[in-house]
């Protein structure tokens, strides 16, 4: 018996179906996210896939147990898919599985963090976006071979200054540790998690503490103030800035704040 058979077999048309997902509207940005992340049916999708693969753990390749963290109302997911060349052409020759790493369709992540070029979203043969539930590695429309060796970028002339290149690549890491703590989370994270923690760091010190901290102005007026009030009805989520800010600011890591 699979739970939830009417997002499975159409009964209720109300609903959207798997099937629907899968087969209509393939290049729109909420079917990516429906299966990666932040829907209320993500969850509902991923168990009913689970149950008919047999595979347990199928939530850990996607964003589900960040819902209660990050700020849903970010677009966390690209509108298609996106793919490092580099990455595709390396696996092909070590005959390695090829696939779609999740951190490249989210949307903050321009660049392949390992060969430091652009991620690419448009093929460069037949010139169209791929289809959201295409083969990895080849085109959905022309069917030619996506890999292809490049040379890094120079990051630094694609941000405005040092320091817009150093937070993109704070919160790429913060995001790339995100997904890899994902299997060992013992439960799935809660934004009171962040809170307490951000609470305990910061009742004790003062206003010239606080200075240092540049988000320091939130905590105080709504977190050491009002710690009662940090609850979901509050605040939903906080986005990958301000996580990656907190693990900057108490040089801590995701999977101390986290696991
Ligand atoms: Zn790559
Ligand atoms: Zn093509």
């Amino acid at each position: 018996m699979i739970q939830h058979e009417e997002y499975l077999l159409q009964k209720d048309t109300k609903k959207t179906s798997i099937k629907q997902i899968f087969l209509t509207n393939k290049t729109t940005s909420s079917n990516l996210s429906v299966l990666n992340g932040f829907q209320s049916i993500t969850p509902i999708i991923v168990s009913a896939i689970e149950q008919l693969t047999s595979r347990q753990y199928l939530y850990s390749l996607t964003l589900i147990s960040w819902l209660k963290v990050l700020d849903s109302v970010e677009p966390l997911l690209k509108h298609s898919c996106a793919w490092c060349p580099y990455c595709y052409q390396v696996w092909r020759e070590q005959g390695e599985v090829i696939y779609i790493p999740l951190l490249w369709l989210i949307e903050n992540v321009k660049f392949c963090p390992q060969h430091r070029i652009l991620l690419e979203n448009t093929c460069p043969y037949c010139h169209q976006r791929m289809l959201n539930f295409c083969q990895p590695g080849y085109c959905s429309h022309c069917g030619e071979w996506l890999g292809q060796r490049k040379p890094p970028l120079n990051l630094a002339t694609y941000f405005s200054s040092v320091e817009y290149l150093e937070n993109y690549q704070r919160n790429i890491s913060c995001l790339q540790e995100l997904i890899a703590i994902t299997p060992s989370l013992s439960k799935r994270p809660q934004i009171q998690d962040v809170y307490l923690y951000l609470h305990e760091r910061c009742v004790h010190l003062d206003e010239e503490g606080l200075k240092d901290l540049s988000f320091s102005f939130w905590i105080r007026s709504h977190l050491i103030s009002n710690p009662q009030r940090c609850n979901h009805a509050y605040r939903p989520g906080i986005s990958l800035d301000f996580l990656s800010e907190i693990v900057r600011c108490f040089n801590i890591t995701p999977s101390q704040l986290f696991l």
